[in-house]
Order: C-alpha cells, then structure tokens, then sequence
C-alpha cells in the first residue's frame, strides 16, 4: 500500500500550494507526469558533476557522463525484462520510436519490404502517434491500411481476429494501454495470430509502462515504444524496445554522426544497435533521469503503484456514475483498464467542462486526446479526461465529482455508459 500524501511531498510542484492557496489537484497524468526529486537532482547533478558527451570522449569526464548514460539503458532493460541491454534503443519519445520502426520498414530489404497489397493492422483506438506512421507507410509502399473496432463497450473487437490477420498482413500497430478510453488491451490472441502469418508485431506502451509495467519477455511483441515523461521521467527522451535480429536487419530512419562503423566514398557500414538507431548527440541528462525515475518507481513498488491507481479509477468511476448527466466514453469497470477515464456531460460542451474545473483548480484535459478515430467510433467530437498515477487521493476525486456535480445539468438523460449509437450533446 502507498501512501499518496507521502509521495506527494516528492514532487515539488505538487507539494507546493498555489498562489491562491489551494492545492492543484493534476488529473493529466496520462499527458505528462510529475517528475520527483530523485529525477531532477539526477539530472542536475549530472549538469553539474558529469557533463560531457558520450561514446567520444577519452578522458574521464566523459567516461562517467558515458557510463551514466549506459546505465540508464541497463535499468530500462531490466525494467522491462530485455533479454539484452542492446535491445533499448533511446529516442525523444513514443512518437519517434514508433516512427523509426515505420521508416526502417519503408527502406526495408525483403524480407520486411512492404509490397502493394500488403496489409498494416491498427486499431480504432490508436493514438495519432501509432497510426499517422502507417498510414503513410502504407501510402508509401501501398499497402493497406486496416483496422480493428472498437465494441460498444470499449473494447477491441478481436472477434474477427482470425480473419484480420492474414498471410498478407505484414505489421500489427497496437496500443497496450488507450490514452482515450483507459482500455488495457489483450496482446497475447493479436500476437499469437500474428506468429502464425509472420507478422510483426508494434506495441505503443505509452499508456501502460508508467502503470502496469511490461515483460517484453512475455509480451508477444517484435517492438515497444513508451515515453519517459509519462513516468516519472523527463521529457526529451523514450525508448524503442526491439527483438536483436530486428534491429541488426533493419535500416536506421535518422543516421548521421554515432550510427556508423565506417564510412568510405563507395562503403558505409552501420555501427550494432541500439547506436546506429541513435544518431546525433543523445538526450544525455534525459536519460539519466529516466533511470532515475526507474529507480524511484521501484523503490516504490511498481505493484503497488498499479494497486493504487486501480482503487482510485474504480473509487472515480462510482463517484462519476453519481455525477448527473456524466456518460463515460471507455469501459464502465475497471478490470483491465488503466488510470484513465473519459466522461460527457450531457448539454455541456466539454470546454466548459475543463474550463470550469481549471478554475476550481483541477487540471484534466478536453479534447480527442490525439484518438480522433475513437471519438469518431463514440459519435462524440471530444471527452474530458481524468487520469490518475501515485500521487493522486481519493481526495482529489472527490474535489473533481463535486466539481462536477455544480456543473452537471438538472435533469440528466438516463444512459450511463456511451455505446456510440445513441446522440451526445
Ligand atoms: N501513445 C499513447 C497511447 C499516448 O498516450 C501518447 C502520449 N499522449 C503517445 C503515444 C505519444 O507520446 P509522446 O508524445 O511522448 O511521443
């Protein structure tokens, strides 16, 4: 058990009031996290103590900054059980590591050049993120781009999953956790179906590192992408987690200065991954940082971090059901749901919503949270979202349900749970 009001006092801008005397209560936590003490005197005292560049430097300044940097790749391999630490490949964030898998496969050599007829698989509750990247792979190479729906119960359909995934399907893009509805989506059925016709397979875990952890061991996917800022960690940096013959096969989509081997006017040979996807000067601080705030969540216990926030979305999802008028956009338990909640209020826009709860000092976010196609699939042009992560109390829903209930409408319609057939607003 983890005691919020305790951890509280690790983030500075949590544990300091406002400056009119209230406490922010952030319920954005599935945007970007707080970032704990630990994290920024990592990275300060890296400024301070260790800076230099990595991989180049042959004095010892550089070797401190180079054996920090790599040994925030080790704790991210052990994080999310790696079977090697050259395996994490660091990047400034989900979207560029889903990217740099999208653009090795446009320069793909066989066998994982994509071919006119060929088929990419996402689903209707991607965020932009993980679908932008393929569907210009696919108008790059001609393949088509498919999807997997969403139930009425926001869910994905895996009901047709056997026909979906076929021989021609060469890449699977799947989101473990939905920034938008709070799904946790099952891998194992997409990646067993996927080994049987040879598909890789792309899992954005941006949603679900942060909170329920991963076992790339275990997973079923070919490639991980997630975010450090969502975790503790600062923003700038995110790690592409891929299988070794993946990586060793495939083409770099940024090369330049630390990519290569050698170079010759008729010869160029890639360094080994993760470095010949690392171009440039990497986010050093940043990951340093990032093994920083790995190191804090594990102190705390990842499990027990998970427990937390489970309470806290089921103790969030009652008190919204009270709330007059609230229709929840996502699955109505909170099995198998990450920390994420998306809500109408019947008759009121959802800007007034978020406007309304900024001035009672509760942070959350209206919008289509970058998953256009889920709000389309739910007939609703944006949501509020309230998301939660280790800091959050019961008190703080219960600041957003009364909140709420002085901006609800009078006399609600009865529907609580949106299966996207009926109106909204
Ligand atoms: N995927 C999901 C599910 C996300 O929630 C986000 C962040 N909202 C992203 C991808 C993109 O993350 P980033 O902006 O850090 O690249």
């Amino acid at each position: 058990m983890i005691d919020p009001e305790l951890i509280k006092k690790d983030f500075p801008l949590l544990a300091a009031s406002a400056s009119d005397g209230r406490d922010l209560v952030y319920l954005d936590s599935a945007a970007t996290s707080h970032k704990p003490w630990p994290v920024l005197d990592a990275m300060s005292d890296f400024y301070a103590r260790n800076n230099a560049n990595v991989h180049r430097a042959a004095y010892d300044l550089g070797r401190r900054a180079t054996e920090m940097y790599e040994a925030s790749r080790d704790a991210v391999a052990a994080f999310i059980g790696a079977p090697a630490r050259d395996e994490i490949v660091f990047t400034k964030n989900t979207t560029e590591a889903l990217n740099i898998v999208a653009g090795a496969l446009a320069w793909a050599d066989a066998p994982y050049r994509l071919e006119s007829g060929d088929q990419i698989l996402v689903t209707e509750m991607e965020h932009h993120s993980n679908l932008i990247p393929w569907r210009l792979l696919a108008e790059r190479t001609g393949a088509r781009l498919c999807h997997l729906g969403i139930t009425d119960g926001g869910r994905l359909d895996l009901s047709r999953l056997a026909e979906q995934i076929t021989p021609r399907t060469k890449v699977i893009a799947v989101g473990h956790a939905s920034n938008s509805l709070g799904t946790i989506n099952p891998i194992g059925p997409i990646a067993e179906r996927a080994a049987q016709v040879g598909a890789l397979v792309v899992v954005d875990a941006a949603q679900s590192v942060p909170h329920v952890g991963i076992d790339v061991g275990t997973l079923g996917a070919d490639f991980v992408a997630f975010s450090g800022h969502k975790m503790c960690g600062p923003t700038g940096i995110g790690v592409l987690w891929g299988r070794t013959e993946l990586l060793e096969a495939l083409p770099p989509f940024l090369s330049g200065g630390s990519t290569i081997e050698s170079i010759s006017m008729d010869d160029l040979v890639f360094a080994a991954p993760p470095y010949k996807f690392e171009a440039g000067t990497p986010p050093i601080a940043e990951a340093v940082g990032l093994g920083a705030a790995i190191g804090y969540l594990r102190d705390i216990g990842l499990d027990d971090i998970t427990d937390h926030t489970r309470a806290l979305t089921e103790y969030a999802l009652q008190e919204l059901a009270e709330v007059p008028g609230t229709r929840l956009v996502g699955p109505s338990g909170a099995v198998d749901r990450g920390p994420v909640i998306s809500f109408v209020l019947d008759d009121v826009p959802v800007e007034r919503v978020r406007t309304a709860l900024d001035q009672a000092g509760v942070a959350v976010r209206s919008g289509n949270h970058c998953a256009q196609l889920a709000c389309l699939r739910f007939g609703v042009p944006a949501t509020v979202r309230a998301s939660f992560y280790l800091y959050n109390t019961p008190a703080d829903i219960d600041v957003l349900s009364s909140e709420l209930r002085t901006i609800a409408p009078r006399t609600p319609r009865t529907v609580r749970q949106t299966t996207g057939k009926e109106p909204v607003m």
